[in-house]
């Protein structure tokens, strides 16, 4: 495909969904379906590990207003009109989004997720799609309802939608749930994705209730593990940042998320580095964003870390990259650009006014927004090809149906 890795130009071969060769000299066999890499630079794609994805059918309503009474006063009633043609179509028009800015893989949780893993199916990405729960009035139905979603969800048949759990967060589901989440998961061998330690409320609220911070509260319930990832970690003090570090979960910061929402705080990014606690970057719900351009948000979390630490070279574009390709954590890490590795990867215009001079990183980072993405490759199926996403049109048209649908205006 003649494109650059590292200043070298290259081919790439992909069968049966891997790479089969990469490297100067490799050429296109006969039979094969060639993409020209000419004028592009090839680049890991990157993983998105927090989303809401088919709250696309919320963009742009009930904006601007306090995180609880955005969701009390306008999510929940709105979602609870939800039916799963709605997700399906919302997590359709999400994927072509994230197909569109570099994203291939994604940390999900929503209502009606074996709607959200047959979208992924569809699109073509890969998704960690776990099932939710809130315990509401009654705990042990709701419970009965999350283990049936989750055997839909895990009947995926390519392969590249693995199912989760998801407790909504710890103001939403008591001690008795959060246990039973961390036997039927171990049990199952699935992961968890849970938020933790958004807003200050919540931690006072905890302590208040538990007498511990969430962190701690977590750890006794069994659910603070190397499968677990904690969305946010706003509030985290340095003792829970140890106690995160030594049980190996993955917390994953949602900067624009948090800024939107006027969360108020940051997420101690390099106290956690310090611990070598695992890490990783979300976008969060495009309700609550309302993007879901994880390149432009790379930029957002490098600048907030640089100011809060009075240092400029407090985290630098190589790193931030890293955090973006869940490099830093083997929980989201996904195989480098490698032969025998799945054929996931990305060619962004590096002839590109914002890509034409300078260090490659520092212009993905700093410089370009997913915009720069020309190709989206996953499982060796280019899903975008010269930035055009197949399907996005229908997936736009029918997500605006469902959102009217659900009397969202
Ligand atoms: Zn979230």
């Amino acid at each position: 495909m003649d494109a650059t890795l590292n200043g070298d130009t290259v081919g790439l071969r992909c069968d049966e969904g891997v790479i089969a060769e990469v490297g100067p000299g490799v050429s296109a066999a006969a039979g094969d379906e060639v993409i020209d890499g000419a004028g592009m630079a090839l680049v890991p794609g990157l993983i998105n590990a927090h989303t809401h994805a088919a709250m696309t059918l919320f963009r742009g309503f009930a904006d601007d207003l306090p995180l609880m009474e955005w969701l009390e006063e306008h999510i929940w009633p709105a979602e609870a009109r939800l039916e799963p043609e709605h997700v399906y179509w919302g997590t359709r028009l999400a994927c072509a989004e994230m197909i569109r800015t570099g994203t291939v893989a994604f940390w999900d949780m929503y209502w009606h997720p074996e709607a959200v893993a047959r979208a992924v199916e569809d699109a073509g990405l890969r998704a960690v799609v776990a099932v939710p729960l809130i315990d509401g009035g009654d705990p042990e139905s709701a419970r009965a309802k999350a283990e049936e979603a989750l055997d839909l969800v895990r009947e995926s048949p390519s392969g590249r939608v693995r199912a989760g759990f998801a407790p909504h967060a710890l103001y939403t589901v008591g001690p008795d749930s959060l246990r039973w989440v961390a036997e039927r998961a171990a049990e199952r061998g699935v992961s968890v994705q849970i938020h933790l330690s958004e807003t200050r409320d919540e931690v006072e609220n905890c302590i208040a209730e538990h007498g511990v911070r969430p962190a701690v509260h977590l750890d006794r319930a069994g659910l603070l593990g190397p499968s677990t990832i904690l969305a946010h970690g706003v509030w985290l003090d340095e003792a829970e940042l140890d106690l995160i570090a030594e049980r190996g979960a993955t917390v994953v910061t949602n900067p624009v998320a948090n800024l939107k929402l006027a969360v108020g705080g940051l997420f101690p990014y390099p106290a956690a580095r310090e611990r070598e606690v695992p890490m990783g970057i979300g976008t969060d719900g495009p309700g609550s964003n309302n993007s879901l351009d994880l390149l432009s948000d790379l930029k957002t979390f490098a600048l907030l870390q640089k100011n809060a630490a009075f240092d400029a070279a407090a985290v630098d574009a190589g790193e931030t990259l890293r955090l973006g390709r869940g490099e830093m954590s083997d929980l989201l890490r996904s195989p480098a650009l490698g032969a025998g590795h799945p054929a996931d990867f990305l060619l962004v215009r590096s002839d590109s006014p914002e890509l034409a001079l300078g260090e490659l990183d520092a212009g993905l980072v700093y410089a370009a927004s997913g915009s720069i993405v020309d190709t989206t490759v996953v499982a060796g199926r280019a899903l975008m090809r010269r930035g055009e996403v197949e399907d996005a049109a229908e997936a736009a048209a029918r997500a605006k149906e469902c959102a009217f649908e659900i009397g969202v205006p």
